[in-house]
């Protein structure tokens, strides 16, 4: 895809959320869409390879919480931190951190190989302010330099609602936010979970984007983002060692 098409494709799925994206942030999400491409044909990171793919389903899905982040930060002349659990190849974080580069964003996955992925696209944008980190999300959650001191988490495509609390809010500062973004399909009850990790259910707001499918056409495709607000600190119990959350769903 021409430089300038796929400028026009990011730019109209993402106004939908009210998010401009100029053209010098198109530069680097293009980059990263062709460093993705190349690294992509050694190890695995993505199923979707085509560029109105990538775009659509990553990009524009990805800039989605955006606008929450940018709400609930107000005019905060702190420097806000961000991480994104279990982010594979850099989603959301990466794509939110081109569009706020005022925000610190630690980009955390077991899966070592698409960490030095990302500290290659971290290197190649020129991007600050910004880290990897090798870590089960369990150990992330325990750790004295982590837990307790993010103002937003977030996670796509990791684990169902009641198992991603428990990796995605021990990290948060009591009065955090975590945004979860999902898919419209149900997510089960996750109330007992929220409760147990002194969470609270604050919106959620649903909306469709329109994503290219490889045969070249469009369909409508429905999101959800769930956004939490960690109460009070995680009570010490959480996170359980790693693989509990999954084995047993709080
Ligand atoms: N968030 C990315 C996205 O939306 O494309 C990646 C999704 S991928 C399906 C799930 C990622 O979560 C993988 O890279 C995996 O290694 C990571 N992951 C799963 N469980 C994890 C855990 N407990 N701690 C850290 N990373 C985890």
């Amino acid at each position: 895809m021409e430089f300038a098409e796929g400028y026009e494709l990011l730019r109209s799925g993402a106004s939908r959320f009210g998010v401009e994206v100029s053209e010098e942030q198109w530069a680097c999400f293009y980059k990263y869409m062709r460093l993705l491409q190349d690294w992509n044909s050694r190890i695995n990171l993505t199923s979707i390879t085509e560029d109105p793919g990538i775009i659509t389903k990553h990009f524009v899905d990805c800039l989605s919480i955006v606008p929450h982040i940018r709400e609930a930060a107000g005019d905060s002349q702190k420097v806000l931190r961000l991480c994104d659990i279990g982010t594979g190849a850099g989603f959301p974080g990466i794509p939110v951190k081109i569009l706020m580069p005022e925000l610190n964003v630690c980009l955390v996955d077991s899966l070592n190989k698409r960490l030095l992925f990302l500290d290659e696209v971290i290197r190649a944008l020129g991007l600050k302010g910004i880290e990897t980190v090798h870590m089960r999300a369990e150990d992330f959650g325990r750790d004295s330099a982590f837990r307790n001191k993010f103002d937003f988490s977030t996670a796509r495509a990791v684990a169902p609602m009641n198992v991603l609390l428990e990796l995605c809010t021990p990290a948060l500062k009591p009065g955090g936010l975590f945004l979860a973004m999902k898919g419209g399909r149900d997510e089960g009850p996750f109330a007992g979970a929220a409760g147990k990790l002194c969470c609270k259910l604050e919106k959620t707001d649903r909306f469709t984007i329109d994503t290219a499918e490889e045969d070249g056409s469009f369909s409508s495709s429905e999101r959800i983002i769930y956004v939490f607000r960690k109460a009070a600190p995680t009570p010490p119990a959480f996170p359980r060692k790693a693989g509990i959350p999954s084995k047993k769903p709080l």
